[in-house]
């Protein structure tokens, strides 16, 4: 019995150490990432619910690292945010998609707009604002075709500092989405506080369609059409789910059943059978 419960101690131990050993990972290689040129961005159509034209991408970030192999953003992420690291990695995501969309454009495809994701580390930054009119100037792309996709959690601090920054971002033209929508502590209370252009429905909600009767999807998209916002759906995964959707007036969907993200080279391809 005394060699049992030792051994329980142990494998404990085990674990919590391969959790640190594999987060300590993670920060070392996270370090050296940018320089080594280990990201890349991947593109996911955003569809026309109606024309089933693709208006608008969203830029996903990918790290592949020799050692580690491909590493999700979810887990990626947030070492990131606690590291402070996500300011250089989202700066060259920013960059990135900037610079892919203008030239995109100067390509001749017809223009639509690339929603990148803030975090709230980033958002909170005192210069943020300057840091997106200067890369906007750099890449040459004009501000409404930029989107940022922040979530509830950038007013945490102090709503009066999230609404001076929404504000200058929306005057310079840029369009704010508000992403995972449902999900937060304070849903309704921010659209109240907060001038937002595109509302994202969480895909857990789109999850649920079918399962019941669905009445928080429906209420979700009568509400933003309601205050004016463009509604997106994330995470559409069947027919059943579009169908739903396109009925309860969703503009804009999103998901593995159009595409799964893709790197710039398929997306122009994309473009290409379109055009
Ligand atoms: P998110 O912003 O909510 O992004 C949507 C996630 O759902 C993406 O996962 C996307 O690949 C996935 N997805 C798209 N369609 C479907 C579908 O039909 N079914 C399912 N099950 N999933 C779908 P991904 O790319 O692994 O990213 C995970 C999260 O990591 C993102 O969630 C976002 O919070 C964060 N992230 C990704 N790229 C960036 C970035 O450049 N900057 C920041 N700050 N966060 C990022
Ligand atoms: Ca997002
Ligand atoms: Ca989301
Ligand atoms: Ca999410």
């Amino acid at each position: 019995a005394k060699e049992s419960s030792k051994s329980k101690h142990l494998v404990y131990d085990d674990s919590m150490n391969i959790k640190m050993n594999r987060k300590l990972e993670l920060i070392n290689n996270l370090h050296k990432a940018l320089e080594k040129k280990e990201f890349e961005l991947y593109y996911q159509p955003q569809i026309d619910s109606e024309t089933n034209e693709i208006v608008g991408l969203e830029a996903l970030l990918r790290w592949q690292n020799p050692t580690l192999g491909r590493v999700s953003p979810a887990e990626f992420i947030p070492v990131a945010e606690e590291t402070g690291l996500i300011i250089p990695i989202g700066d060259w995501v920013l960059k990135t998609a900037c610079a892919q969309n203008a030239t995109w454009q100067k390509e001749g495809y017809k223009p639509i707009p690339v929603s990148v994701n803030i975090s709230t580390i980033q958002f909170n930054e005192p210069l943020f604002v300057d840091k997106v009119v200067t890369i906007l100037k750099e890449t040459t792309l004009n501000p409404k075709w930029l989107h940022l996709e922040i979530t509830e959690s950038v007013a945490i601090n102090d709503a009066t500092l999230t609404i001076n920054v929404l504000n200058r971002l929306q005057k310079i033209g840029v369009k704010i989405a508000l992403d995972d929508f449902g999900t937060g502590f304070s849903s309704l209370g921010y659209l109240s506080k907060f001038k937002i252009n595109v509302l994202k429905i969480d895909s857990s909600f789109v999850q649920d369609i079918g399962e019941d009767e669905s009445t928080i999807t429906k209420t979700i998209i009568v509400l933003g059409k309601n205050l004016n916002m463009e509604v997106v759906a994330e995470g559409v995964e069947t027919n059943e789910q579009l169908d739903y959707l396109k009925n309860a007036g969703c503009d804009i969907i999103q998901g593995y059943l159009f595409s799964s993200p893709l790197p710039a080279g398929q997306i122009e391809k994309m473009f290409k059978l379109a055009a």
